[in-house]
């Protein structure tokens, strides 16, 4: 399967429920780096 995305489609966008800090990484980043917070995937196909 042949894709050409802009971006890197391996890294996933989480945000943090507590504080709406922002984080891309590979894999689930574990607690917010600001707030230690739960962090939750938001990758939705939509700006
Ligand atoms: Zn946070």
């Amino acid at each position: 399967m042949s894709q050409s995305n802009t971006r890197d489609s391996s890294t996933a966008t989480y945000e943090c429920h507590e504080c709406r800090n922002r984080v891309e990484a590979a894999g689930f980043p574990g607690p917010c780096p600001e707030c230690e917070g739960p962090m939750r995937n938001i990758a939705v196909p939509r700006e």
